[in-house]
């Protein structure tokens, strides 16, 4: 078996927003798709670590602001780098609108967004799968969807280039974050995106 067929399958990627009991939140998710057209119903599978989570959780509604070409790495550290939980992601946040059913959507590097009402949730464990009924929807640019793919060519910062040194370092493959040392320990948790030692990849600087 060769595990590295999982990385043959395509993402695209989101912020999802919702808001329960006067607060609002926001986070990046990678797993937004269409699964009936009539009635049209998207799923979302979302960390149950998330604080956006239980915002949805509670409230039973969603958005879902399309990422597109033009967003820049800013918007992926902003609302998938920090937790909803010690920042309020819209004080002061400019790019962004409330829809028909309240909630924020993205107004910049985002190519549309989709409203939502969730019908059924499943815990996974790790995440919940909501699948929910779409209610509202508007295209906002022309400009082509971001897939996983793209962010990790084009939108993450390139690593600095090996300085020659021959020196061992772990380099977060989610946001280029680099640890100096031969081991990495198992337990670490990357200090810029929060993902675990699993998403590190063994590099010489
Ligand atoms: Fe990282």
């Amino acid at each position: 078996m060769d595990s590295k067929a999982m990385y043959k399958l395509t993402y695209g990627l989101f912020v999802l927003t919702s808001a329960f009991d006067g607060t609002d939140s926001g986070c990046i998710i990678n797993t937004a798709g269409q699964v009936t057209s009539d009635p049209n119903r998207i799923s979302i599978t979302v960390n149950n670590g998330n604080f956006t989570r239980e915002l949805v959780q509670n409230s039973g509604k969603f958005n879902i602001s399309v990422l597109s070409e033009q967003a820049d790495f800013e918007i992926f550290r902003h609302f998938g780098f920090q937790s909803g939980r010690t920042t309020d992601k819209f004080a002061g946040y400019a790019a962004c609108r409330r829809s028909e059913n309240g909630l924020y959507y993205i107004t910049a590097g985002t190519n549309g967004y989709l409203s939502a009402s969730v019908e059924q949730s499943i815990d996974l464990g790790s995440h919940t799968m909501f699948l929910a009924s779409v209610e509202d929807m508007e295209v906002l640019s022309d400009a082509a969807s971001a897939t996983y793919a793209y962010y990790q060519s084009s939108i993450k910062p390139k690593p600095a280039a090996p300085s020659g040194s021959g020196k061992t370092a772990w380099r977060c493959r989610i946001c280029g974050y680099t640890y100096e040392g031969e081991e990495l320990p198992a337990d670490f948790i990357c200090p810029l995106c929060k993902h675990p030692a699993s998403d590190f990849e063994k590099v010489t600087i």
